[in-house]
């Protein structure tokens, strides 16, 4: 059951911030509350107060100039991400993960910024984000900071939000020439978290054939989302061929710091590592090779 709390809504960014720092730790923040009343309701989670940021539209957008890049909001629904056109277009990986997360119910109110900071090791957007080189934006009263999308989770459920911060922003560059990112992730119940998901963006030198850089980031494979450097380094400067992608996969296995729960082993967890850095870097390259 949940506790009794008392309800605030702003409806601008200054005033969340106002609140967050006058409740401190009594208060909460809500974005779509697909993952915090599950902690509620469980009685893991009792806030006296409960902020509702939903309703602050300066947080929920998606814009795009060729600058700056991809711009998304902190409240943006991930039905919203899925269906924009321009992140469709420009940012294809990012569309296609959003279709595997969760149901529709759960991606119409659950927010990227809640995803992200609800720490979740098998959440699906962090590695995606990590291999488009994310940059998170924060505020507080004090002003705002940023920081790459691989600084942000600490460990299990941690994130690097300071109290009294919240989550404003995702900016995603432009993608260099000749660039190709995908995703997949393995999971027991289809719309539901991953067992380990792979996350993998390569880019060619203008010639198509060897490997300028590549980038891999693994999902539910250690207690946050990792990148597999080693592996990178692998494929760094040479020409991809299925059998390097094997060995890169290999090396992940090892990178991996998996642990077991109810719905996979540890040795289960890296063999799917194994598999999946393999499969998603093909689909990665053949995109690549068509950019
Ligand atoms: C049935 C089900 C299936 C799911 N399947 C998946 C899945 O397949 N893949 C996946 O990745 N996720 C999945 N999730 C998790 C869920 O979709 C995400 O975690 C959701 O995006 C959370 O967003 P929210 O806005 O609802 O966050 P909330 O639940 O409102 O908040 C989550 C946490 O983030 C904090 N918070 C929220 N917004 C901010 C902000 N802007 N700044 C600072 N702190 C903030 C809250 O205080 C809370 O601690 C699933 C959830 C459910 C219920």
């Amino acid at each position: 059951m949940i506790r009794d709390f008392k309800y605030l809504a702003p409806k601008t960014l200054k005033e969340a911030l106002t609140l967050l720092d006058k409740y401190g730790e009594d208060c909460k923040v809500i974005g779509g509350g697909q993952s915090l009343l599950i902690l509620m309701k469980q009685g893991l989670v009792a806030p006296e107060y409960l902020i509702s940021i939903k309703g602050i539209s300066e947080l929920d957008y998606i814009e795009f100039d060729a600058k700056e890049g991809l711009r998304i909001g902190a409240l943006t629904t991930h039905r919203a991400i899925e269906k924009s056109p321009v992140i469709q277009n420009g940012f294809r990986v990012l569309a296609e993960m959003e279709t595997r997360l969760a149901s529709i119910q759960t991606r119409n109110w659950g927010t990227i910024g809640g995803n992200l900071c609800h720490g979740d090791p098998a959440g699906d957007p962090a590695p995606v984000l990590m291999v488009l080189d994310a940059t998170l934006k924060m505020a507080g009263l004090n002003g705002e900071r940023a920081m790459p999308v691989e600084d942000f989770s600490l460990d299990y459920f941690e994130t690097a939000l300071e109290p009294g911060e919240l989550l404003t922003g995702i900016q995603v560059p432009v993608p260099p020439p000749h660039t190709g990112s995908a995703y997949t992730k393995f999971n027991v119940i289809e719309s539901d978290l991953a067992t380990v998901g792979v996350a993998v963006s390569i880019t060619l030198d203008s010639g198509g054939g060897v490997c300028r850089d590549v980038r891999i980031a693994l999902g539910a494979a250690a207690p946050t989302p990792i990148r597999a450097k080693q592996a990178e380094d692998l494929l760094k400067g040479k020409k991809i061929t299925d059998e390097l992608l094997g060995e890169a996969g290999q090396i992940a296995f090892t990178e991996a710091e998996p642990v077991s729960d109810i719905y996979a082993s540890e040795e289960y967890r890296r063999e799917l590592v194994k598999i999946l850095v393999k499969r998603v870097g093909k689909e990665a390259l053949a995109r690549a090779m068509q950019a």
